[in-house]
């Protein structure tokens, strides 16, 4: 189980849904051709790559943030009883520990004030719902779900249309029950939850993707004072080495080109804090110039 960390005042914990080999690296990152890899392998295996499966080693998980004023979860997973066809691991989990992580952390569901996704694929709105007597409903019951406008402005007439094809069902099973049970709130790209923690427009990886800011003091000072979460921006330590590889899923390669490498570039310059989606535990630390690209060196202390 991760321990808090503090991004200045406020208190940041991970809880993992799922952690393990997940794709092949091609298969997520066409550029991570084997030839391309070669030269990485050394530092690859076995923390990124498992060398059993040449599978990429990816990370599932929720940021539990706690300011002065509220509890608030970044991104919430893959769920259980959930039908997905794209990833078979995903399809109809059960019996997992994520509720229970979740209250070690000393997070009980209805205390919960914000769940806030980074965009609407299905790792990360997948706890949003859960079923009870057949019925998709919201496991936080007294959240307010924060969704980007524009990223629902985008998957609302595909989730409609067709959504088995759209996001794997997420949207008919994780979204939209939000959206009818009335919990869901739509706002601008750049909204402001609290003096701590507000949204950025990171487009590219889909059109509405948001990262997650935190400012630790409330006024955004530099260092482990500021934090952002990245949701998709990037996925792997080797769009650090690499930020012009983009992932298969992907909507606009070029600005999910240019987002990643803003955001690279400013932990490298100003010392924000990236907390990440994907990359395996501990999954926080900073860029750091190298050659043409950069590399991640994790936070110190962290397991
Ligand atoms: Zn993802």
């Amino acid at each position: 189980m991760p321990k808090p960390f503090q991004v200045g005042e406020v208190s940041v914990q991970r809880v993992i849904d799922m952690e393990g080999p997940e794709f092949a690296p091609h298969a997520l990152l066409p550029d991570a051709t084997p030839e391309a890899l070669e030269p990485y392998l050394e530092w690859l295996i076995p923390r990124f790559i498992d060398p059993t499966s040449g599978q990429l080693i990816l990370a599932i998980q929720t940021y539990v943030v706690r300011t002065r004023h509220h509890t608030i979860l970044i991104d919430t997973c893959v769920g259980e009883d959930k039908e997905r066809h794209f990833q078979p691991d995903w399809n109809m989990r059960s019996g997992t520990r994520y509720l229970a992580d979740l209250a070690a952390a000393g997070v009980r569901p209805e205390e919960v004030d914000f769940v806030m996704c980074s965009h609407l694929h299905p790792d990360h709105v997948g706890w949003n719902t859960r079923l009870v007597d057949g019925r998709w409903v919201p496991t936080f019951p007294n959240a307010k779900y924060v969704f980007a406008r524009e990223e629902w402005e985008f998957w609302e007439p595909k989730f409609r249309r067709d959504p088995k094809k759209f996001g794997d069902g997420a949207g008919l099973d994780s979204v939209l029950p939000i959206v009818e049970a009335g919990r869901a709130v739509m706002v601008e790209g750049d909204h402001r939850i609290d003096d701590h923690v507000h949204l950025e427009p990171t487009p590219g990886h889909t059109p509405g993707h948001v990262a997650i800011r935190i400012a630790g003091s409330g006024g955004g000072s530099g260092g482990d004072e500021r934090a952002v979460m990245t949701g998709d921006l990037i996925h792997s330590v080797l769009q650090c080495r690499h930020p012009e590889w983009c992932s298969v899923a992907c909507f606009d390669k070029d600005r999910a080109r240019a987002t990643r490498r803003r955001i690279l570039e400013e932990s490298a310059e100003e010392g924000t804090l990236m907390m990440t989606a994907h990359f395996p535990s501990p999954s926080i630390g900073h860029a750091v110039r190298e050659g043409e690209g950069f590399r991640f060196a994790y936070r110190e202390g962290e397991g």
